[in-house]
């Protein structure tokens, strides 16, 4: 049991409170009281305590849609004429990637490295969306130990795909069957998810076998969906319908589904992800980064989708991520008033309702009973900050370089900026060992 004190502490959640020389209890997993600081330090004399210093304290950042697995893409060097297409990105780039992933080492520090970021950076907890054609099978328990190792809050599943063929097709499947059911059932900090890559390399056949895998385990889809036009092409070519249309009559959307980007979609599809109560993950930065453009962000929340928002691999950094969101939609619909309570919305509440869906306890909101995954930041403000205002200091104030100490399930990853159990520059010498084996693999790929 330690107790936080001294912070400037924003709760998040739905009553949203600013508390000037507050603290909190941690025991265990938990957050057990939130409080004046005075009070709660003769009440829990025993308590072990942690200094806040004035510092500014709040839930961790929460990513809900990540890949961990796209690391080694760093500096890496394509061979050929630059990809000119979303499609071209996927097969000069990141099929080719995920079929030379095939040792565990390719896997667990590959992973490892964007989850050391993540907790510099304030990520507590992550969404991610594995694939790793070279080695399937138990793919998703070497990113659960890296997961565990790195203590971070993770969703795990596993890309269904068929560019491969039918085996690992299957093998993806079973992968994802095999993972659920050992994580079910399981008040733990890793849980499952079914993954399924995109429409366009989904057959109707795998489409129906990963509905009926599913719901037998009673869980819902982590799918990327009309990211590029090709996808929506493709499905209109395959089935005559377009792609929430199609994944709809495959029973693939509801409550528990991510449908990831969205960028091309109608009104009717729109209309379809409401009507499921389907999960969207906007990616603000990769999708300007593939060329692919903007997801109707404010038909979403104006049709009341619960909108999230992820990095795809682009980046480990929430706060990067929410200053896009932010500034593009200005961009897209030439209006300076909008985007600031769509990105507000989306990572401080959206995301946590998210997380919601798949744990047990709240996740990301700083009330007794939810767990305790908190950041502090070295973030003195230079002008009033309060429950109203504070987003405002999070756009034009805050950095990554100002989380100070990041705690999961009342674990202290890091503190006063050094990671308190792994040895971080032993982890990146050893990820480009392995790296430079796998630059050769796709070299020759
Ligand atoms: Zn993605």
């Amino acid at each position: 049991m330690y107790l936080i004190g001294n912070g400037v502490i924003l709760t998040s959640g739905d009553d949203n409170r600013l508390i000037n020389d507050g603290a909190i209890l941690i025991d265990g997993e938990c957050i057990r009281e939130v409080g004046d600081t005075q009070e709660l330090k003769t009440r829990y004399p025993e308590a072990e305590y942690i200094e806040a210093w004035h510092r500014l304290v709040m839930p961790g950042f929460l990513n809900t849609h990540m890949h961990l697995y796209s690391t080694f893409s760093r500096g890496m060097a394509l061979k050929g004429e630059p990809a000119k297409s979303f499609k071209e990105i996927l097969e000069k780039l990141w099929f080719k990637l995920d079929r030379c992933l095939d040792t565990e080492e390719d896997i667990y520090y590959s992973a490892m490295v964007p989850l050391i970021e993540g907790i510099k950076c304030g990520t507590t907890g992550i969404i991610d969306h594995h694939a790793s054609f070279g080695l399937v099978d138990g793919s998703l328990d070497i990113l659960e130990r890296a997961a565990e190792d790195a203590g971070v809050r993770s969703v795990l599943c596993y890309e269904t795909s068929d560019r491969w063929g039918k085996d690992l097709s299957d093998a993806s499947i079973r992968e994802n069957v095999r993972f659920i059911k050992k994580k079910k059932d399981m008040n733990d900090l890793i849980k499952g998810t079914f993954g399924l890559h995109a429409s366009l390399t989904l057959s109707d056949e795998t489409l129906t076998r990963c509905r009926t895998e599913a719901e037998t385990l009673g869980t819902g889809f982590h799918v990327h969906v009309a990211e590029g036009i090709e996808d929506v092409e493709d499905s209109m070519g395959k089935s005559g319908m377009r792609v929430v249309e199609r994944l709809n009559s495959f029973g693939i959307l509801g409550e528990k589904t991510l449908a990831v980007h969205c960028v091309h979609v109608d009104d009717s599809d729109i209309e379809i992800l409401k009507n499921t109560g389907t999960m969207v993950i906007h990616n603000p930065e990769s999708n300007m980064n593939n060329g692919v453009g903007a997801a109707p962000l404010l038909e979403f929340f104006k049709r009341g989708i619960l909108t999230g928002i992820g990095t795809d691999g682009y980046t480990p950094s929430m706060l990067e991520s929410v200053k896009t969101a932010y500034i593009l939609p200005k961009l897209v619909y030439r209006d300076p008033r909008v985007g600031f309570e769509e990105s507000r919305r989306m990572l401080f509440e959206n995301n946590r309702k998210i997380f919601g869906r798949f744990y047990d306890r709240p996740v990301g909101v700083i009330e007794p009973g939810a767990y305790a995954d908190i950041i502090i930041l070295d973030y003195y403000p230079p002008t009033p900050l309060d429950a109203n205002n504070y987003f405002g200091h999070v756009i034009f104030g805050m950095r990554d370089n100002q989380v100070n100490t990041t705690i999961v399930n009342g674990r202290i990853l890091m503190r006063n900026h050094e990671l308190t159990e792994i040895d971080e520059e032993k982890v990146m010498a050893k990820s480009q060992e392995v790296a430079k084996k796998f630059w050769e693999k796709m070299a020759n790929a």
